[in-house]
Parts: C-alpha cells; structure tokens; sequence
C-alpha cells in the first residue's frame, strides 16, 4: 500500500510547462498509489467552480479520468484554491478532507495538513484567513459575477506579492510551538503538509516522542511528491 502526497503545484494557464508535468505525472507514477492526496494549492487561484476556462476543465478531465482509473483521490484546501467546491469534487470524483485530516499509513498515525495554520506568526494572514473561510463570507463573495470575483483576486494577489516583500522568512515559516501543539493534540508520530515551499524532513521531540514532519516541495522548478508506504516515506522529483 502507497501513498502518495503533493501539494502546492500552483497550476496555471501561464505555465503550461508544468501543467504537463503534473498530467504525466496522473497518467505515470500517480497510478502506483493506493491513493493520492492533493494537500492544496493545485491551483495559482480558485475564482469558483464556475470559472470554466479550457485549462481548468484541462485538469478538471486528467483529474477525473485518473480518479475513475480506481485509485481514491484526495483534495485539501489551500490558501489559493479554498473556493474549490461540491461541483469541482464531483466532477473530478474527489473526497475533501479537513485541516487537519489524520490518517492511517500501515498502521502509522499520519496528520496531513496544508501548512497555513501553522503559520502562527502571520498575526495578518491568520486574520485574513478566519475572515475568507468564514461560510457567509464565501457565499456571499461567490454571488458576485465571475468577472468581478476575479477582479478582486487578482487585487488580492497584486497586494500579497508587496506584502511577502516586507515579510520576514521567520514569519513565512511555520512556528515550531504551533507545530508541536498540534502533533500533541493529535498525538501524532507523523506529519505531512505543503505551504511554505521548504521541501525537507524535520523531526520534533513531543513529550518524549520523536515524530516527524515532511514539508512538501511547490512545482515551480520542478514536480516533486512524497510516497508512504509500509518503509517509511521517501520525495521523488519528477
Ligand atoms: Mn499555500
């Protein structure tokens, strides 16, 4: 049994290169999985499942069609494609799981997370975040005309560039203290999530237990995942 976990593919119609990586990647080694997780961001930005542009529908179809190939698909918000909703699910045939999802890997606990709510020293982004995931706040921003919705996202997105500008490193990262509050609560002795685009395996010591956390790599180079199985968990970079 493997698993396999990407996330923050970013995809986009402006970078068609990468796009083919990932539709290699569905037809080739994703099919080995036993399962595939996409922990969030697949997309650049997610105006609404009615943003039916030729690339979107590009995925929407490679993701569907590896889903009906038998292999349980899997779909975690991120911070750039939390609009993705129930038509998006359906007509890709995937399961949404919450932040944070606990999983069973060969009998290895397994908390799977985007990575955002780890950032605990954003005070601005974490305010941000509350607001935007808010039901009434989304339902109400998702009557507005696909036109404008875009609007306001890509002046969302020309703001949050500036931002990350002024940003410290430290404060882009996860907070330590954050991570290990939520390996205790879980009592996890393992972690995967994406988000801050520092690819590497990081190992906490929790109240006397050693558990480790795999932050997933972003396909802006390079296409990467991590696959789990019964040996533990190694990266591959496509
Ligand atoms: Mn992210």
């Amino acid at each position: 049994m493997a698993s396999i976990f990407i996330s923050d593919l970013h995809l986009c119609a402006t970078r068609p290169l990468i796009a083919g990586v990932f539709f290699d990647f569905l037809r080739g080694d994703a099919r080995q999985a036993d399962g595939l997780y996409i922990l969030g961001d697949l997309f650049e930005y997610w105006a609404g499942d009615d943003d039916h542009t030729p690339f979107n529908q590009q995925v929407t179809t490679a993701l569907r069609e590896y889903s009906q190939g038998g292999t349980p698909l899997y779909f975690m918000h991120g911070n750039r494609d939390f609009l993705i909703g129930a038509d998006f699910l359906a007509s890709t045939g995937a399961t949404l799981l919450n932040d944070p999802a606990l999983i069973d890997i060969e009998g290895l606990p397994t908390l799977l997370l985007h990575g955002d709510t780890l950032c605990t020293d954003d005070i601005k982004y974490l305010a941000f975040r509350k607001k935007v995931r808010d039901p009434i706040y989304q339902q109400q921003f998702l009557a507005q005309t696909l036109a404008s919705r875009k609007q306001i996202i890509a002046g969302l997105r020309a703001e949050n560039v500036e931002e990350k500008q002024q940003k410290s490193e430290a404060i882009m990262d996860v907070a330590p203290r954050a991570v290990e509050a939520v390996m205790r609560e879980y009592g996890c002795s393992r972690m995967i999530h994406g988000h801050t685009h520092r690819p590497a395996l990081h190992h906490h010591q929790v109240d006397g237990t050693r558990c480790e956390r795999w932050v997933l790599g972003d396909w802006y180079a390079a296409g990467s995942y991590l696959l789990c199985d019964a040996a533990g968990c190694r990266s591959v970079t496509l």
